[in-house]
């Protein structure tokens, strides 16, 4: 039976006849929502009327969330636009960004408008694929080696049961590894225009069932931390998830004295003791000022897992001197991102602002060829990164940073 009350299904929920995650069953979404808010409001001090102030049908948020009660609004600004020449970005770009920290825009937006004004930056996806590595037990290093040797032997049948499972994904090859009597079988596929979780998930069990069929492995679990999802880990950093992706650029030293108020010795030098001899003393994954920080607000704006953000800052910067014509002094800039998974298709992408967000940037659902549209949105995340880096590397350098917090950020 549906209502239309959401005071009643409350009460009923408060009554223990109903449980909160049963609401959809019995009203629409919007009202089982309100109901939940309801509930909430009664057994807590909150008032909850801004998370109801939304402006999408519940509905439409279904597959991304359970338990819904409203939406959780994070302020989005934009930075650009700049010029890319990438793989797949070709031309100008602006860059939606949600964050709740003051002053990130504005020093994104600084480090884009330099790049704008050296003539662009340039962006590469230099390698694909996002993993997924199940653990099998084995009865000990004899077997081991000989399921390892049955994957090597098989990945035609192994590429046949994954792919049964999607039109779009691709395997692209299987890295075992074994640690005793267990045995790692590190799938990896192109996802095209979608991060792919969810595509390799499926496709991976569909691989396991022949696996478990002609080898002597039982599967323990669809994931065995080697792929490595949504954790720290330096197999990312080296083997890339998701897309490897650099950009780079080279800025005029007028264009630093003018604009960043700094010279490319001065950035060199902070590049050097800050993101590589400090964070190797730190023993750190991340050689960068503040990459995340660029991933973080762009998975935010466009609907991507934010909690791959972990992957996302698996990043190098590099700063160098070249010697420009008539014997100026330039800077070279690169940020290289080991693993960043995004996708313009699937997941939170169709959630109507982050399709918004996408649509600003050009790149919204999938992309001719398809995975052009993914890798061109990885392409524009990185050039945003390498803009941050710039601009607070800069700020370090002729020592402004406080004083940027101070104006624009309390
Ligand atoms: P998805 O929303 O599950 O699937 C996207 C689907 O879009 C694909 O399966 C594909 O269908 C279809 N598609 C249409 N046009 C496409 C194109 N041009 N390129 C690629 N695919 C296209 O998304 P997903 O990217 O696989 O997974 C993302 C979701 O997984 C996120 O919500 C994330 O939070 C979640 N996640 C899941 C896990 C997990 O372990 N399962 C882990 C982390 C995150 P076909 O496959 O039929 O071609």
């Amino acid at each position: 039976m549906t209502t239309t009350d959401p005071a009643d299904l409350a009460d009923r929920v408060a009554d223990g006849d109903l449980r909160i995650h049963e609401l959809e069953d019995h009203a629409d979404h919007d009202v089982a929502a309100e109901a939940r808010r309801l509930v909430l409001e009664r057994e807590t001090d909150a008032t909850l009327e801004t998370v109801a102030d939304y402006s999408f049908e519940a509905k439409r948020a279904e597959p991304n969330i359970e338990n819904m009660i409203g939406a959780a609004q994070v302020p989005m600004g934009v930075a650009g636009p700049v010029g890319i020449d990438g793989s797949a970005a070709d031309g100008a770009y602006y860059l939606p960004l949600a964050t709740t920290e003051g002053a990130l825009l504005a020093s994104v937006n600084r480090g884009l408008s330099v790049i704008r004004a050296a003539g662009g930056a340039t962006a590469r996806v230099t390698k694909t694929g996002m993993t997924r590595a199940p653990v099998f037990r084995v009865d000990g290093v004899a077997e081991a080696a000989a399921t390892v040797e049955w994957v090597d032997d098989n990945v035609e049948p192994l590429r046949e049961a994954a792919e049964s499972t999607t039109s779009h994904g691709e395997l692209l090859g299987v890295e075992p590894y074994v640690v005793g009597d267990s045995v790692y079988l590190r799938f990896a596929y192109d996802t095209k225009d979608a991060m792919g979780m969810n595509m390799a998930t499926i496709a991976t069990r569909e691989a396991c069932d022949l696996v478990e069929a002609e080898t002597p492995a039982d599967l323990v679990a669809l994931s065995g931390n080697l792929c490595s999802d949504k954790k720290p880990a330096a197999i990312n950093a080296v083997e890339g998830r998701g897309r490897s992706v650099t950009a780079d650029v080279v800025i005029p030293g007028e264009l630093l004295e003018d604009r960043l108020h700094t010279t490319a010795g001065g950035i060199v030098e902070a590049n050097t003791r800050k993101n590589l001899t400090g964070s190797a003393k730190a023993g750190s994954l991340g050689f960068n000022a503040h990459a995340a920080n660029v991933v973080a607000a762009a998975f935010l704006a466009t609907g991507q897992d934010e909690a791959q953000v972990v992957e996302g800052a698996n990043a190098i910067t590099t700063m160098d001197t070249r010697e420009g014509e008539g014997g100026t002094t330039d800077l070279y800039a690169s940020v290289s991102l080991a693993s960043l998974e995004v996708g313009t298709v699937g997941g939170g992408t169709k959630l109507p602002t982050q399709r918004e967000a996408l649509e600003t940037i050009g790149l919204a659902g999938g992309g001719d060829p398809p995975g052009s549209n993914a890798d061109a949105l990885a392409e524009v995340i990185a050039v945003g990164a390498l803009a941050g880096e710039l601009s607070l590397l800069a700020a370090l350098s002729s020592r402004h940073l406080a004083s940027a917090h101070e104006d624009l950020g309390r």
